[in-house]
């Protein structure tokens, strides 16, 4: 069977760990800890970067970061995770949903302005596949009406938009190291807090809402309880698991980028007959190959075309379920404007095997299967 995600595993991995244990620090905030930041930091630019203990928490801290209150408004895309929205409704935001763009699947940048109102707050572009969001456009839309930007790019880590690192452009970051993301760290992800006026109160919210922070860096002589706050810290047998990986970050990618473009060569015939749609990467973006997804015609060729490829030993699956049409959707949220493209293209959408390391030999099995359930 050709699984649909493997876990990245480079080989430092147990090394690292060892070394966490042997340093008898594993809780937050160790060596290990450290370095990711300063990685993070380094590479993408980030004014601050965090490690959580997910993607989730991460948002988590971005929505009290924004401090979020009951009845403030977000807007957001339906075609997302769970968390997105989430971490907004637990403070009692309403969430705003607004339709995607065919192409990229990220948030259609056009239709944001008019979903605006006197309660809107924050505008949280999801990054798609890796693929980045108009945020040249979002974030002036954002300047002219005093919102802040939280990007979601939990599978945006190593992609940039016009040269800039996902995560880095809104106000704050949210990045995922779960295991099905492209660095992983079984659980966990990170905040890069780029707004200035964020950094101080995001080190006080992580460490249980006390400056624990500063007392560390002594620049103040014992730590207090200041503000709210809980502990999104990871331990740093993660931490370790996670620094294996940045370190050879460009390794995973190209390897993850060339399993893509391979894909994407067999597949584009198809596209020319009019059989699929493919993704596109817009002129400025460069992508991360989290994902390569094919459109099939409807809802009833993917259901079929899932279980032609799994009969083949291949794993092949579908994506989200629009937020708006869910239960806690419908509590919590309102589409505004129409539902051109959200329902109808997930419905649409199947995920290919993708992961570091996935062989040659079985991305052509999965070529193969593709091509012969077209008649190709
Ligand atoms: C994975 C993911 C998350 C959540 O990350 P976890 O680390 O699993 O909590 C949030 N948003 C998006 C778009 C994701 O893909």
């Amino acid at each position: 069977m050709i699984n649909f995600n493997v876990p990245p595993l480079v080989g430092k991995e147990h090394d690292y760990i060892r070394e966490a244990i042997a340093s008898h620090k594993i809780c937050g905030d160790g060596a290990f800890s450290k370095k990711c930041h300063a990685w993070l930091e380094e590479r993408f630019g980030c004014r601050k970067a965090l490690l959580t203990t997910s993607g989730s928490s991460a948002l988590d801290m971005a929505a009290l970061l924004c401090d979020i209150q009951p009845g403030d408004e977000v807007i957001l895309p339906s075609f997302t995770f769970s968390s997105t929205a989430n971490s907004f409704a637990i403070y009692g935001a309403k969430l705003v949903f607004v339709d995607v763009r065919p192409d990229t699947m990220n948030i259609d940048e056009t239709l944001i302005e008019s979903a605006i109102t006197e309660k809107t707050r924050v505008i949280v572009p999801v990054h798609y596949a890796g693929v980045a969001c108009e945020m040249d456009i979002i974030m002036d839309i954002a300047r002219r009406h005093n919102l802040l930007v939280v990007e979601d790019a939990a599978q945006g880590v190593m992609s940039t938009y016009k040269g800039r690192p996902l995560g880095t452009i809104g106000d704050v970051g949210c990045y995922s190291f779960h295991e099905t993301k492209n660095y992983s760290m079984g659980e966990g992800g990170a905040v890069s807090v780029n707004n200035p006026e964020m950094v101080e109160r995001a080190e006080i919210l992580r460490e249980k809402g006390t400056n624990r922070a500063k007392f560390f860096r002594g620049q103040v002589d014992k730590y207090n309880w200041v503000d709210i706050g809980d502990s999104f810290l990871p331990s740093e047998l993660n931490a370790a698991y996670l620094y294996a990986q940045l370190e050879v970050a460009d390794e995973i990618n190209n390897n993850r980028l060339h399993s893509w473009e391979e894909y994407d060569k067999a597949f584009r015939p198809l596209e020319a007959e009019g059989l699929i749609d493919l993704p596109v990467v817009p002129e400025d973006c460069v992508h991360n190959a989290h994902m390569y997804y094919i459109k099939c015609r409807s809802l009833e060729e993917r259901t079929a075309f899932i279980s032609f490829l799994k009969e083949r030993g291949v794993m092949a699956v579908f994506h989200y379920v629009p937020l708006h049409s869910a239960p806690a959707g419908l509590k919590f949220g309102r589409f505004h404007g129409e539902d051109k493209y959200t329902t109808a293209d997930s419905d649409r959408l199947v995920r290919l095997p993708m992961y570091y390391g996935l062989t040659e030999e079985d991305r052509n099995t999965v070529i193969k299967a593709v091509k012969e359930f077209y008649n190709k």
